[in-house]
């Protein structure tokens, strides 16, 4: 059913955002940068007030990583363990955030934490979602040994997500860095298996495989690009499409 304010020159009606842990740092090292949260979060309201539904997958580099805590002496899936609780995290600041524009949501962990978020209920999401409420997915795909990339293709998978929108800091996919190679090509439109062959930086493999089983398109966009995402989801400025 399309809200009452379904705006019609909208291209996805369903979602999946997925905002990387670095994202939330803003101009930080380290931690989350709450001016940089509310702005994002601004920019989530408008795209919903056009009628959008919005899940929303969130990582936890900015706090800590699996693979760097193993490479320390942590075991690794308990160090994995430690940051799927870092996304937890920076989801309860992402809603706190949201809530304070108004909006109504739910964070879902898929590690159950009854008193801190609703655990992750795939039929539930999706009622949240169609009750206008955006919806967090916490806790990555609550197994160590995979990445927030992952998650998000899976979330967006089973929820029947219309494309997954990865927000970066740069405006899409290029064959080079572009900030230090000034020949770097953009892409404007890539396949799956081009991003898998040329081993482009997108996602990884596991969640590119996914999303193209799922024949889902990926949205690679620079969140940092005012309006960024009311564009993507109108299919209108700059952005590379996998598909
Ligand atoms: N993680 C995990 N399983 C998952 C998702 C995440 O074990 O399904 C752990 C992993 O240790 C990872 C950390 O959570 O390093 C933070 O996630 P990620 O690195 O994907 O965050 P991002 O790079 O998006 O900030």
């Amino acid at each position: 059913m399309l809200s009452p304010s379904f705006d019609p020159k909208i291209q996805y009606k369903r979602i999946l955002l997925k905002l990387s842990g670095e994202a939330l740092m803003g101009g930080r090292s380290y931690g989350i940068d709450l001016p940089t949260i509310e702005r994002m979060s601004q920019e989530i309201k408008d795209a919903h007030d056009m009628g959008v539904e919005i899940c929303i997958v969130v990582g936890g580099g900015n706090i800590f990583r699996g693979l760097k805590g193993a490479a320390e002496g942590i075991e690794r899936s308990t160090s994995d363990h430690m940051g799927m609780l870092a996304t937890v995290m920076n989801s309860l600041a992402l809603q706190s955030s949201l809530e304070y524009l108004g909006l109504e949501v739910r964070v879902m962990s898929a590690i159950p934490m009854h008193s801190i978020c609703e655990p992750y209920i795939r039929r539930r999401a999706v009622h949240h979602m169609e009750k206008g409420r955006i919806v967090i997915c916490a806790a990555g795909t609550g197994n160590p040994y995979f990445t927030t990339d992952s998650a998000a293709a899976l979330r967006a998978s089973e929820l029947h997500c219309h494309a997954l929108l990865k927000a970066t800091k740069v405006d899409g996919v290029y064959s080079a860095d572009p900030i230090k190679d000034k020949d770097a090509k953009f892409y404007e439109k890539l396949g799956y298996m081009d991003v898998l062959t040329q081993d482009l930086q997108v996602m990884d493999a596991a969640a590119i495989s996914l999303a193209r089983e799922s024949k889902i398109p990926i949205i690679v966009f620079s969140i940092l690009n005012h309006d960024a995402l009311i564009d993507v989801v109108r299919g209108r400025g700059k952005f590379t499409v996998v598909s």
